[in-house]
């Protein structure tokens, strides 16, 4: 992908409808979709493949948002129903793989789909006899992705207590502080291993309804949750308000990770950019290039905030209270870029962004 102009979208990839375990139908997320100001929506509900209302939401009024299908699939018969996989651009129903995770992977691939591990790491929440349900099906390969952060799982994460549970459900901002960093070690883990893989941030969206005696509240509603974790993508063209166009590019803007997960409460993460240039070209997340005598890999930031630039799970570069980092890489690896930014008194996760694959100078390009 050449560095020019990219062309930046803003998009959630996982939300329920009463089709599954969601409270709002499809034209219902659209519009708060419409209202959260962002440009493309999946709804992947569970062992579902709902076909047939795809298209652009919106009027002239409000804008256009793009609403997609995928499915989030998994084996309804285990106990807990760990191993949840989004799926993308199967465009066809493949629930019926879920006994076989490698099997749902590969069948995924064979449809010419995107397929990404949710919530990889989820934990507990104990208070309210919610299970874990993280990925436990290793070793697979041949996924495209890690679903890094998924806000509903952080808010499972971080409730301990009914004080915590009230607290989160109604300042949700204030409890957040970013992905669970289980599973950005993962996510290292399997970039160290020489992987591809790539990154998204997803809402979860179900805007469910929490009851606690006298009190009842819709926590998380969609058209909030589609203001906090989204998952942007860089494309070289603009869309063209041609539904069957813009997704093939978004699907494939995600194969490739040219993308990067922002949290948007701390602040807008639009303008972000990850790029790396060397005597051999130049690259942008997801991107390869090849080493040569080193190559400058710069991050740049929308708004003043601590940048670093993390290889094989080290940090090997850091800038604070400013706007950008530069950093020559010497050695082959995958190399991502986080910003963190304070947000009343803390310190949150504001922009994962995907990984420079640096490949040997030898090696052949894919
Ligand atoms: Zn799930
Ligand atoms: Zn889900």
């Amino acid at each position: 992908m050449s560095q020019s102009t990219f062309y930046e979208y803003v998009g959630n990839l996982h939300a329920h409808t009463p089709y599954s375990d969601g409270e709002g139908w499809h034209d219902q997320i659209a519009a708060a979709a419409l209202l959260a100001g962002i440009d493309f929506v999946v709804i992947t509900d569970h062992n579902i493949w709902v076909s047939g209302v795809e298209g652009y939401y919106g009027d002239e009024a409000r804008g256009h948002v793009l609403l997609l299908t995928g499915e989030e699939i998994h084996d309804q018969r285990l106990d807990p129903q760990v191993n949840h996989f989004l799926v993308y651009g199967a465009e066809q129903e493949l629930a019926q793989c879920a006994v076989n995770p490698q099997g749902l992977i590969d069948a995924v691939n064979a449809a010419g789909g995107l397929g990404f591990i949710a919530h990889p790491t989820d934990a507990a929440l104990d208070r309210f006899n919610e299970p874990a349900i993280p990925w436990q099906a290793w070793p697979v390969e041949r996924f495209t992705g890690l679903e890094i952060w998924n806000y509903m799982s952080g808010f499972k994460s971080v409730v301990k207590s009914l004080r915590d549970a009230l607290r989160a459900a109604f300042q949700p901002e204030e409890v957040i502080v970013g992905p669970d960093p289980e599973a950005l070690a993962l996510w290292d883990r399997l970039l160290a291993e020489g992987r591809r893989v790539v990154g998204i941030g997803n809402a979860d969206a179900h805007a469910t309804t929490f009851r606690m005696g006298p009190l009842s509240h819709v926590i998380f509603p969609y058209d909030f949750l589609f203001n906090c974790v989204n998952t942007h993508i860089l494309v070289n063209q603009p869309l063209t308000g041609n539904h069957e166009r813009d997704k093939l590019a978004i699907y494939k803007a995600l194969a490739q990770g040219n993308a990067f997960i922002g949290y948007d409460i701390p602040g807008d993460t639009r303008g972000f950019r990850f790029s790396a240039n060397g005597q051999f070209g130049s690259a942008t997340m997801g991107g390869t290039i090849r080493l040569g005598p080193g190559v400058t890999l710069q991050a740049l930031a929308p708004a003043r905030s601590h940048i670093k630039i993390i290889s094989e799970g080290k940090v090997v570069a850091e800038s604070t209270g400013r706007e950008n980092l530069t950093y020559t890489a010497q050695q082959p690896g995958a190399y991502r870029a986080e910003v963190w930014k304070s947000y009343h008194g803390r310190e949150r996760a504001w922009v994962l962004s995907n990984p420079i694959y640096v490949a040997h100078q030898s090696s052949t390009l894919r």
